[in-house]
């Protein structure tokens, strides 16, 4: 489906609180041509998230109706609330060579996978389990008891990281930025024809 000139879709995983949102960032300050698939979703916004930045925050309701619509690549229910991949633009970006990174869950990993087999998948790991234990208090927007159900979240997610393309351990987020680049600039080379 996807032509030797398409950008290459990025899907990247990892547990809450890895970093997968600054490493995002940072690739995207860092590469012009990778923009960030911005999803949907019921959750609430964090302090100093920006509707139609970091998400667009929509009610249960107006998420079914997207449902019934066809409007998401992929969904799936994360910690309470629904999260989706709106379709429309990402072919379109692809299309124009951009690169599109969709930070989502491994359900969403998983059905983006069999829609888009040419997807690169990459899940990102922390150091270690106590590092982003201390990284997801640190953030300090989650209640005691949503902060456990991460962590334990997290304890499952990361046994799936072999279903990924690649796997990066987010020690520094330039460093991890910078893997994924190279992961991309590899992809397009294997795709460019001989
Ligand atoms: P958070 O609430 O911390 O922003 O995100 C919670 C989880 O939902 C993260 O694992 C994130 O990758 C995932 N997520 C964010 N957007 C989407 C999406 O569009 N689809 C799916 N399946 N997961 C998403």
């Amino acid at each position: 489906m996807s032509k030797a000139n398409d950008g290459v879709l990025l899907i990247i995983s990892g547990p809450s609180g890895v970093g997968k949102g600054s490493v995002c960032a940072a690739l995207i300050a860092k590469d012009p041509n990778t923009v960030f698939s911005v999803s949907a979703t019921t959750r609430s916004p964090r302090r100093g998230e920006i509707d139609g930045k970091d998400y667009y925050f929509i009610s249960k309701e107006e998420f079914l109706l997207k449902i019934d619509h066809g409007d998401f690549l992929e969904w799936a229910e994360v910690f309470g609330n629904y999260y989706g991949t709106p379709v429309a633009e990402i072919q379109r970006l692809l299309h124009e060579g951009k690169n599109v990174l969709l930070d989502i869950d491994t359900q969403g990993a998983n059905q983006v996978r069999t829609v888009c087999p040419e997807g690169v998948s990459i899940f990102i790991l922390p150091p270690s389990f106590a590092e982003l234990e201390r990284r997801i208090t640190a953030r300090g927007s989650e209640t005691e008891e949503m902060r456990a159900i991460r962590l334990s979240q997290a304890e499952q997610e990361i046994r799936l990281a072999e279903q990924y393309d690649y796997s990066i351990v987010n020690n520094d987020i330039e460093e991890t930025a910078d893997a994924v680049l190279d992961i991309i600039a590899q992809v397009k080379a294997e795709r460019r024809p001989r």
